[in-house]
């Protein structure tokens, strides 16, 4: 459940707007919420709709309590339509549903309102049928068209709304909404220094393959600091089974870059930026180990195997030449 003050934070210039709307009481008959996953667009969408309906409604914000803030919560609010594609695409006789469900005037008050997601994913014809649609609105109907590429909707379909860019989220902002989330501190830093898409990082705390990756590379520095003899055993062993496919050895590799950052950011107390901060006393045995000068050159090193897994150099070759060069 979101709030304005909330959504205030991810994204200003967006959630500004549509506040404004309300004030000005100018709501527009159609918007287009354009911006990547995981910037916030559904949630957006689902509280704009709140507000629409929310009859104790304080300036923007909706009680969240009412008989319609519940209906909307739990997806069956019968003047709020979502339109999502099936399969690959939105079609066109997802819309002339859509249309035909409009030609009843709203069951509960004179206001409706449509989301449909996925908007890029409308066939020609899905989208010549909404533009039709558009064309002809009624005083109470307002539609949120969310797309993570706007430049495949149809001119013609973008004129007619109101575009409002929704912008990658800063690292700091993903990783206090993850906390919210019920996500834990230690990993809420992890996964915002990896992504600033928040879908995604949700997603990768619930992934046990993910979980694993964070063990790996605290045994894999295990084994470097103190029974190198056995780098290239774990690695064949260990390591390599782990990661099969090559962007999964990226995450894994930058996981590990994220190590190094964390144990320069020891040796320079920078307490604050430490992205590890459930392993103290690994990183006070690396700061012995390490100096900045090899710290750095370990960085270095990782992102060149990174550049040549991406130039199809055998992973386990990578992985082999690397470890050997972190033992230095
Ligand atoms: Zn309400």
């Amino acid at each position: 459940m979101q709030t304005w003050t909330q959504m205030k934070d991810i994204q200003p210039l967006a959630a500004q707007m549509l506040m404004n709307s309300f004030k000005k009481d100018r709501i527009s008959h159609a918007y287009l919420f354009q911006g990547n996953r995981g910037t916030g667009k559904r949630e957006m969408s689902i509280l704009f709709a709140k507000s629409i309906f929310c009859k104790n409604r304080e300036g923007a914000e909706p009680c969240q309590s009412c008989r319609d803030c519940h209906r909307i919560d739990s997806g069956n609010h019968p003047d709020l339509h979502w339109v999502e594609p099936e399969g690959q695409s939105i079609k066109k006789e997802q819309i002339l549903h859509l249309q035909k469900e409009f030609t009843y005037t709203g069951l509960e008050s004179n206001r409706k309102v449509y989301i449909i997601v996925d908007a890029e994913k409308m066939t020609v014809n899905a989208s010549n049928r909404l533009l039709k649609f558009l064309e002809e609105p009624s005083q109470q109907t307002t539609a949120m068209l969310l797309t993570e590429s706007g430049p495949t909707i149809l001119d013609t379909i973008r004129s007619r709304c109101q575009l409002l860019a929704f912008q990658p989220l800063n690292p700091f902002r993903v990783q206090e909404k993850l906390v919210e989330e019920g996500v834990s501190e230690s990993n809420a830093r992890l996964l915002s220094s990896l992504t600033n898409n928040l879908t995604d990082a949700l997603e990768m705390n619930e992934d046990e393959w993910f979980a694993n990756v964070r063990k790996l590379v605290i045994q894999l520095i295990e084994v470097l600091q103190n029974k190198p003899n056995e780098g290239l055993l774990f690695i064949n062993h260990q390591w390599m089974p782990h990661f099969k496919e090559r962007t999964q050895l990226q995450r894994g590799l930058d996981v590990l870059m994220l190590w190094f950052q964390d144990v320069i950011n020891q040796l320079l107390d920078r307490e604050e930026s430490i992205i590890f901060t459930t392993e103290r006393e690994r990183l006070n045995q690396a700061a012995m180990r390490w100096s900045r000068q090899s710290a750095a050159r370990s960085l270095t090193d990782i992102l060149e195997a990174k550049r040549k897994i991406n130039q199809n150099v055998h992973p386990n070759l990578v992985m082999e030449q690397l470890t050997l060069q972190l033992q230095r």
